[in-house]
């Protein structure tokens, strides 16, 4: 499958790792948006939310775990975060592999663009 994130996690494609185990990857972002900006990801190639099945439904449990041990590292957790998930067409996604957005660092303005 000709999936640019399914590659950073078969390490086809390098990457700046933040955290790892067996179901999970974060990484930077490649164009970061904010100070920090990380995308924290399934291993398992889910399209977006729209395709999340019931099966998949701890992985996306933990890896709200994983988002809230990121932001404590990186001390987004004092300060507040935003975490974004685009999903299809009109959200502007364009990498077709779910994935969740922490950004910090900054403020951020409500609603969003
Ligand atoms: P979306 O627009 O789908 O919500 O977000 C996709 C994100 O993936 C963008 O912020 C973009 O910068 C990032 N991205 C796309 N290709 C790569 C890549 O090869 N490596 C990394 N680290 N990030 C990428
Ligand atoms: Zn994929």
């Amino acid at each position: 499958m000709d999936c640019v994130f399914c590659r950073i996690v078969d390490r086809k494609i390098p990457s700046q790792v933040v955290y790892e185990d067996d179901s999970v990857l974060a990484f930077k972002d490649i164009n970061p948006a904010a100070p920090v900006h990380m995308l924290v990801i399934p291993k398992k190639h889910i399209a977006s939310i729209s395709e999340i099945a019931p099966d998949d439904l701890a992985v996306i449990g933990h890896i709200f775990s994983v988002i809230q041990g990121i932001a404590k590292k990186h001390g987004l957790d004092r300060d507040g975060f935003r975490v974004v998930a685009n999903t299809g067409e009109r959200a502007g996604q364009s990498v077709k592999h779910l994935h969740f957005h922490v950004l910090g660092g900054r403020d951020f303005a409500w609603p969003p663009g």
